[in-house]
């Protein structure tokens, strides 16, 4: 198992934000109980925000810039890091240049290969899902009921 971890932290004003990443290429399951390596891109990603040296709050997700305003978001809110915890433009920058930079750091051939093939077992599941849905359609206008899902013609509601 390939894994990659950086932690970064950055001091803005009395704040201190501190970001962890994890990459893995692979997870472990198991068969019958034996323990058994699957090629799987999983990611644990953090942001701590610290006053004080106490987490203020944190964040499982990147920050994200904030595209409905709505009367309750401060004036200067720029991005939005989770529901009531907001960032200005600059620091938002900050943070997202760092977050790019511990991805690109964290990179390698192993996590690469392993993001292709979860992009790929996810293309092919929604691809079966498509032709699933698809059919389903074209069976319920060929007279197939929507209850049952058989050609009871209305039978298994008598
Ligand atoms: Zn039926």
């Amino acid at each position: 198992m390939k894994e990659i971890k950086s932690t970064k932290e950055i001091t803005r004003g009395t704040t201190t934000f501190k970001i962890t990443l994890i990459r893995r290429d692979s997870e472990i399951a198991n068969l019958d109980g034996d323990k058994l390596e699957i090629k799987k891109y999983n990611e644990f990603f953090n942001i701590d925000v610290i006053k004080d040296g106490k987490t203020l709050t944190w964040s499982a997700y990147r920050p994200f810039i904030i595209k409905n305003r709505t009367k309750n978001i401060p004036d200067n809110a720029y991005a939005e890091l989770n529901n009531q915890c907001y960032l200005s433009e600059e620091t938002y920058n900050i943070l997202n240049n760092i977050i790019n930079e511990m991805y690109a750091e964290t990179e390698s051939e192993e996590i690469i290969i392993a993001m292709k093939i979860a992009e790929e077992k996810q293309a092919k599941k929604e691809e079966a899902e498509r032709i699933a849905d698809a059919q389903y359609e074209k069976n319920i206008k060929n007279g197939m009921c929507p209850k049952c899902g058989t050609w009871c013609y209305g039978e298994c509601e008598l």
